[in-house]
């Protein structure tokens, strides 16, 4: 179609049908992402969250997926704000808001009755963002504001989250003492030094050796590229063999017990510190809630030997359990 062609009458009612069809496709696929999030399909193919699904699958933007995922919450919870949604009521933006916020308030410990949650969603309705804010702020004006984190280049993020008070003048506190070390220290540069420090402390303190980082243009198998400017460090190659598969002999087969600290430590230092987890060659990059998962359980007479553990984060490590176990089973477990 030309849309020079068009009068400026046909352009506006072409737009408006255009604005509608969009706003029905954007429903349709909220629906969809909620079925692959019941059927944990997300997990099946390797991603260790449906935002990272979303992102890396679909191939939609971090902030897109945000506001999608957040409006699924806020839908599945309040189903009369999709049809607030699909007529224009409601923005996607002010959605996402509104779950947000209920899960801050949640998290505060009084969280709001279904009823409480439809009045303020119905409040929401046919307001800007700023309005919206302003409104939420005004709910709950004591609650921490959302943390963002954006991609500002692919070394760089930007964060963006708020602190008390006393927090702030502990920093202020801290950087006067490291003064002399550290002159003129930015917020950033006071993070890295905090983060590294106690970064190194958990990691001598478990015995677990630094993560092993690749270069971005290297062949990596699925490894996530952390810092393209460190060479890499290998690890976990040396004792493969000798000190855990000594100590793993004497575990007995079948039977939940306490593996050596040695043993999880070459468990975590094979896996690199992610979830080992694969589907079709694609590997899960989670470094959350880590645990170790018995590839052949034990309760199927699996055994306590370093063949049979892999690293998975929690939500792999529960799929993988429901897949061998069973659903039932597992919630029994669970009870
Ligand atoms: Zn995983």
């Amino acid at each position: 179609m030309n849309l020079a062609t068009l009068t400026s009458d046909q352009l506006l009612s072409e737009t408006k049908i255009i604005v509608t069809e969009e706003r029905r496709m954007t429903a349709k696929l909220i629906e969809h992402l909620t079925e692959i999030n019941q059927r944990h399909l997300f997990l099946k193919l390797g991603y260790s969250s449906l935002f990272e699904f979303v992102t890396k699958e679909l191939g939609l933007s971090e902030g897109a997926t945000q506001r999608r995922i957040q409006s699924m919450r806020l839908m599945q919870d309040l189903p009369e704000t999709r049809q607030a949604y699909e007529n224009g009521s409601l923005s996607l933006s002010n959605a996402a808001k509104l779950q947000s916020h209920f899960q801050a308030i949640k998290k505060s410990g009084v969280p709001k009755t279904i009823e409480e949650k439809k009045a303020i969603a119905k409040s929401a309705e046919n307001k800007s963002q700023s309005e919206c804010d302003q409104m939420l702020f005004g709910l709950a004006p004591e609650l921490p504001k959302p943390e963002k984190a954006r991609m500002l280049s692919p070394t760089v993020r930007e964060l963006k989250f708020s602190i008390s008070e006393d927090l702030f003048k502990k920093i202020a506190r801290l950087k006067g003492l490291l003064s002399h070390s550290h002159p003129n220290a930015t917020l950033a540069e006071l993070m890295e030094l905090l983060v590294t420090n106690h970064l190194t402390k958990l990691e001598k303190a478990k015995g677990l050796q630094p993560l092993r980082v690749q270069k971005c243009d290297e062949s990596n198998s699925g490894e996530t590229c952390e810092n393209p400017k460190t060479p890499h460090v290998k690890a976990g190659k040396t004792d493969k063999n000798n000190l855990v598969h000594t100590a793993a002999k004497s575990l007995p087969i079948g039977i939940r017990v306490a593996l050596p600290n040695a043993m999880k430590q070459q468990v975590w230092n094979n896996a690199n510190g992610r979830c080992e987890y694969e589907y079709r060659g694609r590997r899960c990059s989670s470094r959350y809630q880590l645990e170790i998962d018995h590839v052949h359980p034990l309760a199927l007479g699996g055994s306590n030997e370093l063949s049979n553990l892999k690293l998975k984060c929690k939500r792999h490590n529960g799929f993988a359990a429901i897949q061998t176990l069973g659903f039932a089973k597992m919630s029994s477990f669970r009870k």
